[in-house]
């Protein structure tokens, strides 16, 4: 085990605690109403390294939905279904500075294609390019392709947080009808809709997390077994969208701060990753006003600065 590798083992309770006040400036997302539940004051995270080395501190047992980060592996699958021509006819590869889930853009842009896959409009889009005869055959090959890069072969879907989501969903429902509209779905758009909230409702912990994380950082080598469960091309373009759009419209921000690829979700999980090293799940359902977990943001930016991370 290397010098770093044991001190970040040794201090990584202490930065935790050190962060968790940070919980107090944030509050939990109640739009989905299931997600309010979450606890406001929980941290927890869970570091893997390539060697099967694992640090956690803090409540990395806390289950969450992934919501928006199930995005970046729904665009993988995506990716390998249908190539890049297929993607990219769908959707953008530009940020939009604008919330997760704004239409503003998509009456900008001829055809009217969303920036990118990770806000809501782009990841919708994505769900309707995944291959398979019915929504529940699609969302079983999601299932199956997140349990292989967890290495967890009981990651399932929260049904309470799914149902939640269906019935509140108005928004989401009017960015889907207007890619109809627009051309961009050729589905059904609630059996699209179906699908996407599924796999936002994937439900994992830190380390779950860490060990998906783990696998983008080896450029999609399952770490322990040394297979390709995702070729090289399309996971440098998740992490390209990481550092672009990961962490909604903070990513800049997020950049020069922490300077990893990562992306956020909701529920209050970050996924980071150290290329060629780490793989990192974080928790911490408080999130600031951009959607962003304050306390996980904290952590990792005092990780980064600590370890010298930056990728740039
Ligand atoms: N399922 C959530 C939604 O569509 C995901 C949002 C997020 O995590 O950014 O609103």
């Amino acid at each position: 085990m290397t010098t770093e590798w044991n001190q970040l083992v040794e201090g990584l309770p202490r930065w935790l605690e050190a962060s968790r006040a940070y919980t107090a400036q944030g509050s939990v997302a109640a739009y989905i109403p299931e997600l309010a539940h979450a606890p406001a004051g929980a941290l927890g995270i869970t570091i893997m390294d390539g060697a099967s080395g694992v640090a956690r501190a803090g409540e990395a047992d806390l289950p969450f939905t992934l919501q928006s980060i199930s995005k970046v592996f729904t665009l993988l699958l995506a990716l390998m279904d249908n190539g890049e021509d297929g993607v990219f006819a769908k959707v953008g590869m530009e940020p939009t500075g604008d919330n997760f889930n704004s239409m503003l853009k998509l009456e900008l842009v001829d055809p009217g294609i969303p920036f990118n896959p990770l806000i809501n409009a782009g990841a919708i889009a994505i769900s309707s390019l995944i291959h398979g005869a019915t929504p529940a055959e699609k969302t079983e090959r999601i299932l199956a392709f997140f349990r292989e890069l967890a290495g967890d072969h009981s990651l399932a879907c929260n049904e309470d947080v799914y149902r939640s989501e269906t019935q509140t969903a108005h928004r989401n429902r009017s960015l889907a009808y207007f890619l109809k509209a627009n051309g961009v779905l050729d589905a059904d758009v609630e059996e699209v809709l179906e699908v996407y909230f599924k796999h936002c409702s994937i439900e994992a912990n830190c380390r779950q997390l860490a060990r998906m994380a783990l696998v983008l950082a080896h450029d999609g080598t399952d770490p322990e077994s040394g297979r390709e469960l995702v070729p090289r091309r399309y996971v440098r373009i998740a992490k390209s969208f990481m550092i672009t759009c990961g962490m909604y419209n903070e990513s800049g921000a997020f950049a020069i701060r922490v300077g990893l690829p990562a992306k956020s979700g909701v529920s209050g999980g970050i996924l980071a990753l150290v290329p060629g090293r780490y793989g990192i799940g974080v928790v911490g359902p408080a999130l600031n006003a951009k959607g962003n977990s304050t306390a996980g943001v904290h952590l990792l930016q005092t990780l980064s600065a600590e370890f010298d991370w930056s990728i740039f």
